[in-house]
């Protein structure tokens, strides 16, 4: 061996351990502290069970191979299954994995016969690494299969890790099985064993990061649903909307292309509230929300202005669009029947219309144009659209 390439194989253990110990401790801390933190909390044990494996081997000669061997087969065994909960719990359900404890079991099972009914050392190698592979390519396989619903970074590069780690499973089984080469003592001076736990170091510390980058952004969607979506009706909420609409303006406004806003307000809702209770009106309001969405287009901006008040910006809409588009959303409410303790409850909407440069240059100049519009079609009677004075000024 290269002198200047010596790798201490237990110095690399010792590195690892300590590296994985405070892994460990962060990843424990961030999810006692922070609720809602599943993976994280699974992810440490993932390491715990996987730490205590690898000193366990390290522990070789020290107890019974049968102690040492066999637990440590089992607790990395319990580590990939650990690991599929953990990546399974980004997901939101608790996830059994019977497939998983039973290749595990036959994994244990493999383990036991070649230490302690038939001592082969190289074939438990082979039998635990190519079980260790396949429980860790099943995990890989599940994150790179979930990447549509997520996004994809944090996941790409988790999986790829964990196959990664697989493969070096694999290739370990591999070069036992060519070599045929029984490892006395793991921790004799070998180049190449010195270079699979360098390996397995790096790995075991990029997948940890991958599980955290993974929380980040679970925890970043989250915060930026949290700060853009309206809790009761799930549609933009007031500040979203705003930001939507300035941007559609301004690109309008490049493209020479026009736009139209509505505003939109439920007729008489004080009543619904008063006479069947606010969780009824919230009821309504939900539904009501859920019937424009399927009204309108999908390149429309739909947000929750106020109470009841919700907007409408629709790009490349002129006024007689616009109107039109306006025009369905109150067909659709007004034909929309709840049903609440055997009522059936029915309402309207009313809206005025206003449209980009007639009415105004700004969301907020046109907002006050629809608004004005929308007082006249309530003057008018309700469940009616009307046009800003800029535009037309006609009720419709
Ligand atoms: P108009 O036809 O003139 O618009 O009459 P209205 O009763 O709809 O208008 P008003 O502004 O008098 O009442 C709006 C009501 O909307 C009052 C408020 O309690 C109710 N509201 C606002 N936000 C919510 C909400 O999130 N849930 C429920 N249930 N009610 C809400
Ligand atoms: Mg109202
Ligand atoms: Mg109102």
């Amino acid at each position: 061996m290269h002198q200047a390439f010596h790798l201490d194989t237990r110095t690399l253990l010792i590195t690892g351990i300590t590296v994985a110990t405070i892994l460990i401790g962060v990843l424990f801390g961030l999810a006692r502290r922070q609720e809602g933190m599943q993976a994280l909390r699974l992810w440490g044990w993932t390491m715990l069970a996987f730490e205590t494996g690898l000193g366990l081997v390290t522990l070789r000669g020290l107890l019974p191979d049968a102690l040492s061997i066999l637990l440590a087969d089992a607790l990395l065994f319990a580590a990939a299954l650990l690991a599929m909960r953990s990546v399974r719990s980004f997901e939101g359900r608790p996830a059994p994995d019977p497939q998983g404890w039973l290749i595990a079991g036959a994994g244990c099972l493999l383990a036991g016969y070649y230490v302690v009914v038939a001592p082969h050392e190289t074939a438990r190698i082979v039998a635990f690494s190519s079980v260790f592979a396949l429980l860790l390519a099943r995990v890989s396989i599940h994150l790179f299969r979930s990447l549509p619903d997520f996004d994809r970074p944090p996941q790409a590069f988790t999986a790829t890790v964990l196959a990664l780690f697989a493969a070096l499973s694999t290739v370990r089984a591999v070069a036992t099985l060519l070599h045929d080469r029984p490892v006395d003592d793991i921790l004799a001076p070998d180049h190449l064993q010195s270079l699979s736990v360098l390996a397995q170091m790096a790995v075991t510390l990029a997948a940890t990061l991958g599980i955290l980058w993974m929380e980040i952004h679970r925890l970043q969607s989250r915060l930026f649903a949290l700060a853009t979506v309206d809790g009761l009706t799930g549609i933009l909420n007031r500040r979203a909307l705003m930001d939507a609409a300035r941007r559609e303006i301004s690109r309008c406004a490049r493209s020479g292309e026009p736009l139209g806003v509505a505003m939109l307000d439920l007729d008489h809702f004080k009543r619904i509230n008063d006479r069947y209770g606010h969780p009824v009106g919230d009821r309504v309001l939900r539904a009501f929300a859920d019937t424009l969405r399927g009204v309108v287009r999908p390149h429309d901006v739909l947000g929750r202005y106020g109470g009841e008040e919700f907007v409408l910006v629709m790009p490349a809409a002129g006024l007689d669009a616009a109107v039109a588009v306006a025009e369905r959303c109150r067909q659709a409410i007004a034909a929309l029947n709840l049903e609440s303790d055997g009522n059936g409850i029915s309402f309207t909407v009313s809206a005025g219309v206003a449209v980009y440069k007639a009415d105004g240059e700004d969301i907020e100049a046109l907002i006050a144009a629809a608004d004005a519009a929308l007082y006249r079609a309530k003057a008018g009677g309700r469940n009616r659209v009307a046009a800003a004075v800029g535009s037309s000024g006609a009720i419709c």
